[in-house]
């Protein structure tokens, strides 16, 4: 399942995408209220289909971490996502922090989240990726719930300082996160690069389009001589240029708004040098409990073409 990159001898980096309208997003949350998601001129679909047009040319799969509300009112682009080989992974289901949630609440929301993407793509969830990056310190039992509830893995951990998210001396690397109900799940970080004893978030999203294409390669770079796999991300919105417009905070507008005519051809740029797989690739064969506690439903469906 890996793509026809140049790197051959590199390691393979983890192509992730989280699934969500330019509406969805934190930079805007404090303008539009979750109570009008409805109102908002969906892209999702037509988006995610541009995406797996560029990830079916360079032959490659993918880890969709997708909305609850987006699975609930678009279920077919699930189903091909998974059919098309992707993976499918939780994205949380109001796109709400989960710090700033309790843990029943987040345990409702997950479940939520999973039955509808579950349902639209008759296949087991065992991933899943918080909204914002927002597991920190102050919302570590997130994943006492998460591994209660049957998930194998978590990439929600971003090792930097922000003003909206992350925990500045965490793991860089993937690592095994153990629960304090004596469970534990794998953790995948976002791409970082180290300089000058500090972690600099790289390679994703905002910093994907409004960092210099120099400076992911050189992170790339970095990976690649270490022998590392990289966590890449971004969103559907991210290669539409033609989104309506939002009115927010000018540093929003920034993150949201800036390059988003140069995603395409950077991403397409970094899958023709280097090798990329689904998460799934990199878990072995690791049991996945069911949900339920039942023996397991184990999500052979993921592994390929299936339908
Ligand atoms: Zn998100």
């Amino acid at each position: 399942m890996t793509n026809h990159a140049t790197s051959s001898n590199g390691p393979n980096h983890i192509l992730t995408v989280d699934v969500e309208d330019y509406f969805h997003v934190e930079a805007f949350a404090g303008t539009v209220s979750r109570t009008t998601w409805d109102e908002y001129p969906s892209r999702v679909v037509g988006n995610c289909r541009r995406l797996l047009e560029i990830f079916d040319r360079h032959e490659v799969k993918a880890t969709f971490f997708v909305l609850g509300w987006v699975a609930e009112r678009f279920p077919a682009i699930v189903h091909e996502i998974h059919k098309r080989g992707h993976e499918l992974a939780c994205h949380s289901f109001w796109h709400r922090k989960v710090d700033s949630l309790t843990p029943a609440e987040f345990r409702s929301d997950t479940r939520e989240a999973c039955d509808a993407i579950e349902n639209a793509a008759s296949v087991r969830v065992s991933g899943y990726r918080a909204p914002t990056w927002s597991i920190t310190r102050r919302s570590l039992w997130a994943f006492d719930v998460l591994a209660e509830e049957g998930f194998e893995y978590d990439s929600s951990i971003y090792p930097i300082h922000h003003d909206l998210y992350g925990i500045p001396g965490a793991n860089r690397y993937p690592y095994v996160q153990f629960c304090g109900n004596g469970q534990s799940l794998l953790e995948f970080p976002p791409a970082t690069v180290r300089i000058a004893g500090m972690n600099f978030p790289a390679a994703g999203g905002g910093y994907l389009r409004i960092f210099p294409l120099a400076y992911t390669s050189w992170v790339f770079r970095q990976f690649e001589k270490a022998g590392k796999s990289l966590v890449l991300y971004l969103h559907p919105w991210e290669i539409d240029p033609e989104q309506p417009r939002l009115a927010g905070p000018l540093k929003s507008r920034f993150r949201h708004y800036t390059n988003l005519h140069r995603t395409q051809e950077r991403l397409e740029h970094l899958l023709q040098r280097y090798r990329f797989v689904p998460f799934r690739d990199q878990l072995g064969d690791r049991q996945i409990p069911a949900r339920d506690g039942s023996p397991a439903r184990v999500a052979a469906t993921q592994g390929g073409m299936a339908d």
